[in-house]
């Protein structure tokens, strides 16, 4: 959910409703609502981009501006998010698109929030308790434009007969009549659509695929129209957990927007089902609850949290946190990737064995959880994913194969410290890490030499800590013998977080004491310049070209 507000005015409310939706996002005008999360400069433009986002919209001032920044996208097929005005001290809540979406939903809950009454208008939901042509989860209605006459009918003064099970109608207020001519059909059947009837579907088939194929979803067509049930009424594909990495079965269930569960074998499965071209279709009573047929595919995320600000935060890997059930890392940086949910399980941890944390990741996520292992800055630098890598490709049990593994990608300390810095990395640069954990100290002098001979620009990752207090200073001695003292250095110290401090020097002026585990280490090359800033300070950069190489 995006929450928009003009001013400072109108915080209070937002943060009331944030305490709802704790992942909900506060836009802010740049300069007149400081405590916003995100900044806009043209309203009706983000409005409009928001809107287009699908996303849930929240905006807290008058319902006529919305419309109007709005109205021009209104003409628009595609998405329609629910949109809502709320007045800046929350006394109102007004639905005003997407209606389909569940907006009228949304006003309830926030208006229960509040402790206000909605400004619900829609006619057929104020008479009849309940939005015929939006039916609770499970349930699917056949055709829209079927609905809205069979709605505006029933508004006309016509009676209506239910023929199945809709539970969810026994509580509203339909004129019931046993002689109406007008029907409320609940079934899995399909059939074309009728002026007197609603057709609604319960999604209470699953399909059971024994053979995965390209053409899928065209043999799931088929065997639907043979057996004659509507594709609205399919809850779920099935099938075995030796098919759980199978591209083709996870496209199918994509074009056809279906959840896919895995089972270990048919027992597990209700009796019932008709067989087809290596396609069973399981018939229920009932809507099928899929979260007890068999398990979904697990995911394991492995992300990267930028360098702190949740601004440097991609949103790919904003989702991943929002979705996952469980988070493992550092505790330092879960409690980074923030905000968080109740339902959320954490397992932070200081423990150093890398492996042993992938491990665990996976088992997680190959019981079918959705799993995110956090690293802070890129998670395949100096991180995670070359530590769930190597766990892979040596697996303690088959089941991590079947894990949907993604590695999502963030801004790196070096590149955060050198976009502050101005461009010190601007030429050519390589990254290493002074740590001597995981790999010999002898190694990492070659390189530093290779380095300083190549006239590399340099970034030293993990470059001191209480347990490897002299590295650094054999680093510099090593440095000093092949760069000049008066190469620039930046050094940035919890960059994009509270504490953030960077300073520029030059290799002559540095010393180990200032530096810690905390500071990202930037040597430059012979060519890397810096001049005064406007505002003080200085701008440190490497430029593109190089001189051409004198022999001698
Ligand atoms: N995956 C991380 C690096 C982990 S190694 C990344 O891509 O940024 C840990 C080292 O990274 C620290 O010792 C420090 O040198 C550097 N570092 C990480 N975050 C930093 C920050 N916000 N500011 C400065 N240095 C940082």
């Amino acid at each position: 959910m995006n929450i928009v507000i003009l001013g400072a005015s109108a915080l209070a409310t937002a943060q009331r409703l944030k305490a709802l939706y704790p992942q909900a996002v506060i836009h802010g005008l740049r300069g007149r609502a400081d405590g916003a999360e995100r900044h806009y400069d043209e309203f009706g433009e983000h409005l409009r981009a928001l809107y287009r986002a699908d996303q849930p919209l929240v905006v807290l001032c008058a319902a006529g501006i919305v419309i109007r920044s709005l109205a021009a996208l209104l003409a628009e097929k595609g998405a329609e998010p629910p949109v809502l005005a709320l007045a800046e001290d929350g006394s109102a809540v007004v639905p005003l698109l997407g209606g389909l979406a569940g907006v009228n939903r949304l006003a309830r809950e926030i208006a229960a929030h509040l402790g206000v009454t909605p400004a619900i208008t829609t006619s057929g939901e104020l008479r009849f308790g309940t939005c015929l042509l939006e039916p609770p989860a499970g349930y699917a209605l056949a055709d829209l434009q079927q609905g809205k006459r069979f709605v505006s009918d029933l508004l006309g003064g016509e009676t209506v007969r239910i023929e199945g099970q809709a539970p969810w109608l026994e509580a509203a207020q339909l004129p019931v009549d046993n002689a109406a001519s007008r029907i409320i059909h609940i079934t899995p059947e399909t059939r074309p659509a009728q002026p007197d009837e609603l057709l609604i579907h319960p999604r209470s088939v699953a399909v059971l695929i024994d053979r995965p194929s390209a053409d899928l979803p065209a043999r799931l067509q088929q065997a639907l129209s043979t057996t004659n049930l509507a594709p609205q009424a399919l809850a779920c594909l099935l099938a075995e957990k030796s098919w759980m990495a199978n591209t083709e079965l996870h496209a199918a269930a994509a074009e056809l927007k279906l959840p896919l569960r895995f089972i270990h074998s048919t027992s597990e499965l209700p009796p019932e089902h008709h067989a087809g071209d290596g396609l069973h279709l399981l018939l229920s009573e009932q809507p099928l609850d899929i979260e007890r047929l068999g398990q979904r595919r697990g995911r394991l995320s492995v992300v990267g949290l930028g360098p702190g600000a949740a601004e440097h935060m991609t949103p790919a890997v904003r989702r991943a946190l929002d979705e996952a059930e469980d988070l493992l890392g550092y505790d330092t940086y879960v409690k980074m990737a923030g905000p968080l949910r109740a339902d959320q399980c954490l397992h932070p941890s200081d423990n150093r064995e890398e492996l042993q944390r992938a491990a665990h990741a996976f088992e997680l996520a190959a019981s079918g959880r959705r799993v995110v292992m956090i690293s802070s800055g890129d998670p395949g630098v100096f991180a995670m994913a070359a530590a769930v890598m190597e766990a892979l490709e040596s697996p303690q049990s088959e089941a991590w194969q079947g894990v949907e593994l993604e590695v999502l990608p963030g801004v790196s300390a070096a590149l955060a410290t050198a976009a502050k810095a101005g461009a010190p990395l601007g030429h050519d640069f390589c990254l290493i890490s002074l740590s001597d954990n995981l790999k010999p100290w002898a190694v990492i002098e070659k390189r530093l030499e290779h380095a300083a001979l190549a006239d590399l620009a340099m970034a030293f990752y993990n470059p001191i800590s209480k347990s490897r207090p002299w590295q650094l200073g054999r680093a510099l001695d090593l440095l000093h013998q092949h760069r000049a003292p008066e190469t620039l250095v930046v050094l940035g110290r919890d960059i994009g977080r509270p504490a953030e401090a960077l300073r520029s020097l030059t290799l002559g002026e540095l010393t180990p004491e200032m530096v810690d585990m905390r500071t990202l280490v930037i040597i430059g090359s012979s060519q890397t310049r810096r001049f005064p800033r406007a505002d003080g300070g200085e701008w440190v950069y490497t430029p593109r070209w190089y001189p051409a190489l004198t022999t001698d």
